[in-house]
């Protein structure tokens, strides 16, 4: 079966290139009916965090990119590293290095003054004892070919070729017995029987060392696809400061998970020039070497539009679950509060909001009393329409069918009686039932506030 996994070092929030990553993996396993293994890799005890674990699994449960197996977590898998590494010292595949840092050190400076690539020169590889004036603990370090080549074949990038010799015998366990990042790794795709590793291009070098390790160990490595990175806006390499932002960031600005993951696939590849993909659309087409050679850039005014896409199109019971989560950042509560069906006010609402929180935004007069009227609308509308919002009193009361259509007699009705354009008499009643100059059509907005809640709000413009 195909296997992928999603392998973030919680050290902070999921930000978008994780979030792509791990929706590439998501997909190729889906796509092949296989299995997608989310696993933290939180060896480096100084800077995970569990606000970043927790972060992390917020922004894919968001996403709503499930995984068939985990969390795993490689801080509670100590045990099995230590016994790899017991076992590949034992068959000769590893070897305790007792070199000093000092003469580390002095190697390095050596190598580096003679414009050498700095590595370890193996001469602790084939001791068969300890050296006599040790101090400290040995390192361990893994027996690398020394000569030929390693090629891995990456799905992205192509075959890349890496010479032996270049290649470092890599420390696999520090001096005080914790295994390295490199080997943890190495250790995990080989037990949870990795098929695919999807990941960023920055560890396009460890695939050389990493199925280097898993060669020795009998295992042959997976297939690697190494994904170039995402460039902000102005195509440069994205920092916190500069779009870097955390998968929630994007749900706080009012997107949608659909919009989101859409925008994500786009970034890095390619189905035709197809721009909007359901769920099952990018299940059936996505595949790794259809991702992009180059790094892509952010494109705000992308997600903008397929935000709205999705906004109109999908489900408006769906959309309402999203838009009520943002009511409630307003205190507004719409399945309990006093207000419309959510459902009708996203449909009045879709067509005329770019984001949730806009959609929000203009949804608060629904549940909520206006506070006071937007003073340069007032002062268009509200003065000089007396008369206007007395003959709308009476007429709107007057209905016996409180509905879009009867409402919208009325008030042409109104319209017609004072000679007045459709505008001289919708814009008064609006800013007066919302407290602003835009809303939805008139008539649905007011079928949605109720009668009561429309007729109390015009007679309190009166006063
Ligand atoms: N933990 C690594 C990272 O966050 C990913 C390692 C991998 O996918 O092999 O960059």
């Amino acid at each position: 079966t195909v296997t992928t996994r999603f392998a973030p070092s919680p050290t902070g929030y999921l930000h978008i290139g994780g979030a792509r990553t791990a929706l590439f993996c998501w997909l190729y396993a889906r796509r092949h009916g296989g299995r997608f293994v989310l696993r933290i890799e939180d060896t480096d005890l100084e800077r995970s965090t569990p606000e970043a674990i927790n972060a992390i699994l917020e922004g894919m449960s968001w996403l709503g990119l499930d995984y068939d197996e985990g969390p795993l977590y490689q801080t509670h898998r100590f045990d099995r590293y230590r016994e790899v590494i017991q076992h590949m010292l034992e068959e000769g595949m590893a070897y305790r290095c007792y070199c000093s840092k000092e003469r580390l050190e002095a190697l390095r400076a050596d190598q580096q003054a003679r414009k050498e690539k700095p590595r370890y020169d193996g001469r602790c590889r084939d001791l068969t004892e300890p050296p006599e004036d040790v101090e400290g603990e040995p390192v361990i370090r893994f027996r690398q070919p020394r000569s030929g080549h390693t090629v891995v074949d990456d799905q992205v990038k192509g075959k890349v070729v890496f010479d032996n010799a270049e290649l470092d015998d890599l420390i696999i366990a520090r001096a005080d017995g914790s295994p390295t990042y490199n080997f943890v790794v190495v250790v995990d795709d080989m037990d949870m029987n990795i098929t695919h590793v999807i990941r960023g291009d920055d560890h396009l070098n460890n695939s050389a060392r990493q199925g280097n390790i898993l060669r020795a160990l009998g295992v042959e490595p997976p297939v690697y696809a190494h994904v170039p990175m995402i460039l902000d806006a102005e195509g440069k390499k994205l920092s916190k400061r500069a779009g870097a932002a955390s998968v929630m960031e994007y749900r706080d600005a009012g997107y949608l998970p659909e919009a989101v993951i859409n925008y994500l696939v786009r970034l890095g590849w390619a189905h035709g020039d197809q721009e909007v993909f359901g769920l099952d659309e990018m299940i059936e087409h996505f595949d790794i070497t259809d991702i992009n050679h180059s790094a892509s850039s952010l494109n705000p005014s992308k997600l903008d539009w397929l935000n709205q896409h999705y906004m109109k199109t999908l489900a408006p019971a769906h959309v309402a679950r999203h838009l009520a989560w943002h009511l409630g950042a307003m205190d507004i509560d719409p399945g309990t509060d006093d207000g419309p069906d959510l459902e009708q006010v996203v449909q009045a609402q879709a067509e005329r909001s770019k984001t949730l929180v806009e959609m929000a935004e203009n949804s608060r007069f629904f549940y909520r009393e206006p506070a006071g009227y937007d003073e340069k609308a007032a002062r268009k509308h509200l003065s000089g329409s007396e008369a206007v919002l007395a003959a709308l009193v009476e007429s709107l009361s007057a209905l016996e069918d409180w509905h879009a259509e009867a409402i919208h007699q009325a008030v042409t009705g109104v319209a017609e009686e004072q000679e007045l354009k459709m505008g001289k008499v919708a814009q008064p009643l609006r800013v007066a039932v919302s407290g602003g100059p835009v809303s939805p059509p008139i008539d649905i907005t007011l079928e949605l506030l109720g009668r009561e809640t429309a007729l109390a709000r015009i007679e309190k413009a009166r006063e």
